[in-house]
């Protein structure tokens, strides 16, 4: 079986009702491409009969495939089972509830062959409430661009394409989805947007209230970390430490010496304390720089592959006798 060019990958909580038209969507845009493609749908637990309407589709569309988890995971751990499984060149990741709009496919994938690695929707219409839910996240998006050196309008829109070596290289856990430009600027990737279509919710119900916002903030700081510091860990802690521990020697010394040679007093000193603590600090701090040290090399050792991801490789092959 030949593989296909596009994955569509949709994670799925209850949204039985929603599968019949998304199908039905999903089918018109990808019958108009000259490429083929395979629908990835990740059933992330639901409670309610969306397997069963999934099972349907299935029967009727061989491009559909189906993964079922035994219970709800969340949609970071369903996108990345869906990334596992797909097999395109080029993955496309959508919700379930029809509120991005399949036809906005062939442009993501015309802005993809432009010669970027991932595109992102950016919902510039957005049909959703302001206080709860727009304004939010407009805030979450300016901080998020800001901290990860990406700058998006809308991290949190499904709707993304990417090549397939990115999500082939990132590991998703908690909740960081809606990250993956972030983390996979990591390897080096091109990103881009493009306004898509934002449409209200027809069935069901959102499976997020605004204690999302709260969860998304500490994921930035798990990323900020992964991004900046995650191969050299004591390149952190240690600096600061330095820092610490240098101005604490630095004060204990100017102390010592008033005592020692100008026989001041120093025993009632603020900055006796302050230097103590510096001096305490900075030992703190290098250690935690070291433990962390030893942590990050054990687990890429463990991995056992490359922190790089190449773009090219420019080789010249071997030239057989005879062949000029
Ligand atoms: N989803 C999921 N697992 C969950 C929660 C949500 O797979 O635990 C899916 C959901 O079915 C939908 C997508 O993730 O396809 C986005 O969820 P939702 O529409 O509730 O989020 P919102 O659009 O309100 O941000
Ligand atoms: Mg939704």
């Amino acid at each position: 079986m030949s593989s296909p060019y596009l994955s569509i990958v949709i994670p799925l909580f209850n949204e039985a009702e929603s599968v019949p038209k998304l199908h039905e969507e999903l089918a018109a845009a990808l019958d108009a491409l000259d490429v083929e493609s395979e629908v990835i749908v990740v059933d992330d637990g639901s409670r309610d009969s969306s397997f069963a309407a999934l099972q349907a589709v299935h029967e009727r569309d061989p491009r559909w495939t189906i993964l079922r988890f035994r219970r709800n995971h969340g949609q970071t751990t369903a996108l990345s089972a869906g990334f596992e499984k797909a097999r395109g060149e080029v993955v496309i990741t959508l919700d379930a509830d029809l509120q991005n709009d399949p036809q906005d496919i062939p442009r993501l994938l015309a802005t993809l062959d432009e010669g970027y690695d991932i595109v992102s929707g950016w919902r510039r219409d957005r049909k959703e409430p302001f206080l709860t839910r727009r304004l939010p996240s407009m805030l979450a998006n300016g901080l998020i661009s800001r901290v990860t050196g990406v700058h998006l309008h809308d991290y949190g829109c499904t709707l993304k394409a990417y090549r397939n070596v990115v999500v082939k290289n990132i590991h998703l856990y908690g909740e960081l989805h809606r990250f993956i430009p972030a983390v996979a600027s990591q390897i080096g990737v091109q990103v881009t947007e493009i306004a898509v279509n934002d449409r209200p919710r027809r069935y069901g119900s959102s499976k997020y209230g605004i204690s999302r916002t709260i969860r998304v903030l500490l994921d930035l700081i798990t990323v900020r970390f992964i991004l900046g510091y995650s191969t050299r860990p004591l390149q952190v802690f240690g600096g600061l430490g330095l820092l610490t521990g240098g101005l604490g020697v630095l004060i204990g010394l100017i102390l010592s010496i008033e005592k020692l040679a100008f026989d001041v007093d120093i025993g009632n000193r603020p900055l006796l304390t302050l230097a103590v603590l510096l001096v305490i600090a900075g030992v703190q701090l290098i250690s935690i720089g070291l433990v962390a040290e030893i942590l990050v090399r054990s687990w890429h050792e463990m991995r056992d592959r490359p922190v790089y991801v190449m773009r090219d490789v420019l080789e010249r092959e071997e030239v057989e006798d005879g062949e000029t």
